[in-house]
C-alpha cells in the first residue's frame, strides 16, 4: 500500500504540482486548500504524512500545526512548505513541532527526499517494541508494512505473513508443512507447492529493492530460515 499525503497549500498551481511530485514517486495525495478543509480531511482519516504551507486562509499554517500536534494526529511527520525562509521562522516551527522545512520554490527532488527522510524517521521514531528489523529491512507489524533500503515493499498477505514469522524467529528452521500450518492455518500440506512458491516470490520482491543480500536461507532438505545477520 503507497503512503498517503496530505497536502494543504491554497494555490491550487503549487498544490496540482505537488499532487504531480508526489503521485509521479509512488505516493497517493489528498488535496486541501485551506487549513479548514484540512482539518475536516484530518477527522475522516490519517495520513501517513502532512505536507503543510504556512500563508493559508482563514486558519494558518502555524495554527493547524499546534492543532495536530495537540490532537489524536501528534505522531505524523509534518513538513513545512513556505517562501518564509528566515531561521527564526524555521527554529519556531521545528520548535513546535514540525519535522522538517521545506523552502519554496522547490525541486521535485528534494521535496522526495524529505519526504523519504521523514518518513523513515517516523517508523523508527515510534519505537514499536514490535519492528523487527534484519539488515536492510524493517518490517512494522502494526501497520503490516515492510521497507527495504527505504523503499516499500508491495506484499501479499502470506508473503507478509511469511516473512514476519522468519523475523520473530531468526534461529529457527521450518519445514514447508510447518509453514503450511501456521501461515494458511492448517489442512494437509501434502505435494503441493504453495509454500516454495510465496518464498520465492517473496525473495523476488525482497531482491529487487536490495540485490546485494540474501534474506531467506533454504535449509537443505528442511525448509526454510532468515539468514545469519552478520
Ligand atoms: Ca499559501
Amino acid at each position: 500500500m503507497p503512503y498517503n499525503i496530505l497536502i494543504i497549500e491554497d494555490e491550487p498551481d503549487i498544490n496540482l504540482l505537488l499532487t504531480r511530485i508526489l503521485t509521479a514517486a509512488g505516493y497517493t495525495a489528498a488535496q486541501a486548500y485551506s487549513g479548514t478543509e484540512a482539518r475536516l480531511l484530518l477527522e475522516k482519516e490519517t495520513p501517513d504524512l502532512i505536507l503543510l504551507d504556512l500563508m493559508l486562509p482563514g486558519l494558518s499554517g502555524e495554527e493547524l500545526l499546534l492543532e495536530i500536534r495537540e490532537t489524536m494526529h501528534n505522531d505524523i511527520p509534518v513538513l513545512i512548505l513556505s517562501a518564509k525562509g528566515s531561521l527564526q521562522d524555521k527554529v519556531t516551527l521545528l520548535t513546535a513541532g514540525a519535522d522538517d522545512y521545506i523552502t519554496k520554490p522547490f525541486e521535485p527532488e528534494e521535496v522526495i527526499a524529505r519526504i523519504q527522510a521523514a518518513l523513515r524517521r517516523s517508523c523508527s521514531f515510534k519505537r514499536s517494541p514490535s519492528l523487527l528489523s534484519c539488515k536492510h529491512l524493517t518490517l512494522c507489524p502494526d501497520t503490516r508494512k515492510v521497507l527495504v533500503n527505504g523503499t516499500e515493499l508491495s506484499l501479499t498477505v502470506r508473503e507478509f505473513d511469511l516473512l514476519h514469522l522468519f523475523l520473530q524467529t531468526p534461529d529457527k528452521v521450518y519445514s514447508r508443512e510447518r509453514l503450511y500450518e501456521l501461515i494458511w492455518k492448517g489442512g494437509y500440506y501434502g505435494e503441493n507447492n504453495t509454500v516454495n512458491v510465496h518464498v520465492s516470490n517473496l525473495r523476488k520482491k525482497i531482491k529487487a529493492a536490495d540485490p546485494e543480500e540474501e534474506y531467506i536461507q533454504t535449509v537443505y532438505g528442511i525448509g526454510f530460515k532468515l539468514c545469519e545477520t552478520l
